[in-house]
């Protein structure tokens, strides 16, 4: 029977809505303005106030205490577009953006493979904060930091999602956490807002980090396969921006 998304495996915190003040820091009735007006926003607006207001300083998980900055996500907050890493390393916690660095130098590339520019698209990750080492997120650092990624999506409300590697895939397709990367690659997958506001095709391709890592295993000038594989996986995911495909289901 056809699903449109599962259960998910990591269960998300309290949701983000947009905007949300703390009860405690603006009465009812303000807040409740607040929320009218912000139906007119824009979504660069909005996501400024998910930037400012709601993750401020945020403390919600033991990543605060190590990172350097919360890197909050960087591109078109109107992008048909969306990518969506796992975490920031070691250049994105020092400089502030997402994807920079050898990782972002290839993604940057395969843009413009595509014909498309940085800022034509929107970048993001799934954790805001550094890792210390770069180690896989942890579980309950996914679950605190979640509700941000699904405030983002419904802000910037982009035609397709691409998720660069096999964390992203499984938070937003609601998978299990064993799940590979391989199971979720090469098809056209929905992603489904749990409160229904937005819906997306998903795509899931490498990450950047991991192709690298495959050509160094590759003799010099050696054509790296899993570059092609994500050249592949990309254009399968932008024809569904140019030409309006119909939206798959998950099953
Ligand atoms: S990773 Fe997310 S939840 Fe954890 S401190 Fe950073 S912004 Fe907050």
């Amino acid at each position: 029977m056809p699903v449109r998304e599962a259960a998910p495996v990591v269960r998300s915190a309290e949701p983000v809505r947009l905007p949300q003040a703390a009860a405690d820091a603006v009465p009812a009735m303000a807040e409740t303005a607040v929320r009218n007006s912000a139906s007119q926003w824009s979504a660069a607006e909005k996501l400024d106030y998910l930037r400012r207001k709601n993750i401020g300083n945020c403390q919600r998980c033991k990543l605060s205490t190590t990172r350097k900055q919360i890197v909050f996500g960087v591109g078109d907050p109107e992008a048909d577009l969306m990518f969506i890493g796992e975490a920031p390393g070691f250049d994105e916690d020092r400089q502030g953006e997402p994807f920079v660095g050898a990782a972002g130098r290839r993604l940057t590339q395969w843009l413009g493979r595509l014909g498309l520019r940085r800022d034509q698209v929107y970048i993001a990750n799934v954790l805001k904060c550094r890792p210390p080492g770069n180690r896989d997120p942890e579980a309950d650092e996914v679950e605190r930091c979640s509700p941000f990624l699904r405030a983002q999506i419904r802000a910037i409300a982009p035609k397709v999602i691409v998720c660069l590697g096999r964390y992203a895939g499984i938070l937003l397709l609601g998978r299990p956490t064993d799940t590979t990367l391989r199971e979720m690659r090469s098809r056209s997958w929905r992603y489904v807002d749990p409160s229904g506001a937005h819906e997306a095709s998903l795509h899931v391709t490498y990450h950047p980090s991991y192709v690298l890592r495959r050509e160094q295993e590759l003799a010099p000038g050696q054509r790296n396969p899993a570059d092609d594989t994500v050249m592949s996986d990309l254009q399968q995911a932008l024809s569904k921006i140019r030409v309006g495909a119909a939206a798959p289901q998950n099953s």
